[in-house]
């Protein structure tokens, strides 16, 4: 699989296991962005020129292979700048319709960007912030969801999967409770769009957010689906060109779904290779993605499960994360020896900086697979680490 990204060609030693921060881009993908360069190079929407036709079109055609790929309409489509943008303009777009008191369901286990934009408004405008407590583990359960859930929920905010643990929460069922008490719901799935497939009408959500440049996509692209019916009563975040339909001096009137979400110019040349990302992905398959990530990982943590010094955070799960620490080194110690031969891990917090205080550590080693990596990215990952280990045994730093 890695000659499919060209980074590979380029870095022939390199161990990529960061791919939870960002993935590899594959040719097919940045021919795309070439494509509008090229090709194409001007504005959509506006001209009437050929140019301008077709490179719509293109823009459209995206939206339209995306909608299919995860199971929604064409006009529930936002183009945003990324999982974070989307999971903003959520809250921005509920701010004009909560009240003091009203409560937002959120989790620990949030990253920053699901939970930050609710803490906002719980300054801002007095809505209260409930969280799911956590098994021990760092889990959520639908038994503690429904200990937060009552009348007074409002919104639930929560997390398809974790980017910490690789926890899958089980939202599907966490949308059916909440609707009962006719909350809305908003799913960030940062983390599972790499990974699972996404049915928009099986989940029943009404906002769903995720970023390409974690599935093989663009950087500076991410997609808000909102349901229709929600979305056209609400009033768009920004204003400004092309998300109007009339203007005059003291009034404006606002284009049909989705494009009075979207102002101004587009990240044209990103829309053009995210129809080439979904193309890329359904050619490989979803469930072989995931599969493969998952069988690299349990290779790895098998092998770092027989090591003592090792603490694994989230052993006790199918994913394709490792969140673990050598015991009592700090992790940003461990990537830099990881990074001095190569192989590329994140160490911090990841974002989720509540989730570390859950789990009393103040950070974390993230090793992420993805169906790019082989065997032999596993053991040279394990070589180094058992080194550091030993090293850090011989000049005392640990037992
Ligand atoms: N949510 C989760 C779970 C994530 O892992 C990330 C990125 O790491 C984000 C949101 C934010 O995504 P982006 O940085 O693409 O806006």
């Amino acid at each position: 699989m890695k000659e499919l990204f060209p980074v590979f060609k380029k870095n022939k030693d390199l161990v990529y296991l960061d791919s939870a921060a960002s993935s590899m881009k594959p040719q097919k993908v940045i021919d795309a962005i070439n494509d509008y360069y090229l090709n194409y190079s001007v504005n959509i929407e506006r001209g009437v020129y050929n140019l301008a036709l077709n490179a719509t079109k293109r823009v459209e055609e995206s939206r339209k292979k995306i909608a299919e790929y995860i199971g929604a309409n064409s006009k529930e489509i936002i183009f945003t700048r990324g999982a974070s943008n989307s999971l903003n303009m959520v809250a921005l777009m509920l701010k004009k319709i909560l009240k003091p008191g009203d409560e937002v369901i959120t989790s620990e286990l949030e990253h920053h960007s699901s939970f930050l934009p609710f803490l906002n408004l719980q300054k801002e405008i007095g809505i209260k912030l409930v969280f799911v407590p956590l098994e021990a583990d760092g889990r959520i359960t639908i038994d503690n969801f429904k200990k937060v859930l009552s009348n007074k929920t409002k919104v639930v905010a929560l997390t398809h999967v974790s980017n910490v643990l690789g926890y899958k929460t089980d939202v599907k069922e966490i949308i059916r409770l909440s609707h009962e008490v006719g909350a809305i719901t908003s799913i960030d799935g940062a983390q599972a769009s790499p990974h699972m497939k996404l049915d928009m009408k099986d989940l029943d959500t009404d906002f769903y957010s995720f970023s390409f440049h974690k599935m093989c996509g663009p950087t500076g692209l991410g997609i808000l689906y909102g349901k229709k019916e929600l979305l056209e009563k609400l009033d768009p975040v920004e204003l400004g060109g092309e998300m109007n339909d009339e203007v005059t001096k003291n009034s404006v009137t606002y284009k049909d779904l989705p494009y009075k979400f979207e102002t101004g110019t587009m990240p044209i040349a990103e829309i053009f290779a995210s129809g080439a990302t979904i193309d890329f992905l359904s050619e490989i398959g979803i469930e072989n993605i995931e599969k493969e990530s998952i069988r690299l990982r349990n290779l790895a943590l098998k092998e770092l499960l027989k090591l003592d010094e090792i603490e694994v955070y989230n052993k006790n799960q199918e994913s394709s994360i490792i969140a673990f620490n050598i015991k009592g080194v700090h992790s940003h110690d461990l990537v830099s020896v990881l990074a001095e031969n190569n192989i590329a891990v994140r160490a911090g917090h990841h974002c989720a900086e509540p989730l570390h205080r859950f789990l009393k550590i103040s950070a974390s080693t993230r090793a992420s697979f993805y169906f790019y990596n082989d065997e032999s990215d596993v053991s040279k990952f394990l070589d180094v680490v058992k080194k550091t280990i030993s090293f850090f045994r011989e000049v005392g730093y640990i037992d």
